[in-house]
């Protein structure tokens, strides 16, 4: 589902505001992971709210998306998942950002023109792709997880009537 997103943030203003802004960039935009895609299709998922954290402007939520990797050994596809929490807090300096909470990293800001949305996402993506993709072992291009433990799993539709059942006991 692609939904609007602004092109721009203006943090602090976000910030006063407590916006929230939810929806899906396009993987081309994020030219700094781009030598590291296998595949450059598909998209980002965003979820950031906008507001205070004591005299703090912060920014908060998640960064999602399955990328599909280039392999660095065999040159094949690797799917890499990525759920990333962000906490941000808005500073105008270094010196600033010293104070900030420890929960939170900084977002420099100087008040002026405001960030581009797809800078500010690509800047927690980064962070996410290892800086040499590397299958674990080559050749095997099982995806890891589930398939493995498919024995194991309950029915997820067991666990939806189990909670059906315990919520007509309250109702
Ligand atoms: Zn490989």
């Amino acid at each position: 589902m692609l939904s609007y997103l602004p092109e721009f943030v203006d943090p602090l203003g976000f910030a006063d505001k407590r916006r929230r802004v939810v929806g899906e960039l396009p993987l081309a935009l994020f030219d700094r992971i781009e030598e590291f895609l296998f595949e450059r299709t598909g998209s980002i998922r965003v979820e950031l709210e906008f507001g205070k954290d004591g005299r703090w402007s912060v920014v908060t939520g998640w960064v999602e998306a399955d990328l599909v990797l280039q392999c660095q050994l065999c040159l094949d596809r690797l799917p890499w998942s990525v759920r990333l929490r962000v906490a941000l807090g808005v500073v105008a300096s270094l010196e600033e950002a010293d104070r900030l909470p420890a929960s939170c990293e900084p977002l420099l800001f100087d008040g002026g023109a405001p960030i581009r949305l797809s800078d500010l996402v690509q800047d927690e993506l980064v962070l996410a792709v290892p800086p040499i993709p590397q299958h674990a072992v080559c050749g095997d291009n099982a995806p890891p997880g589930p398939q493995a433990e498919n024995g194991k799993r309950e029915n997820p539709f067991a666990v939806l009537a189990q909670l059906k059942n315990n919520d007509s006991k309250f109702s």
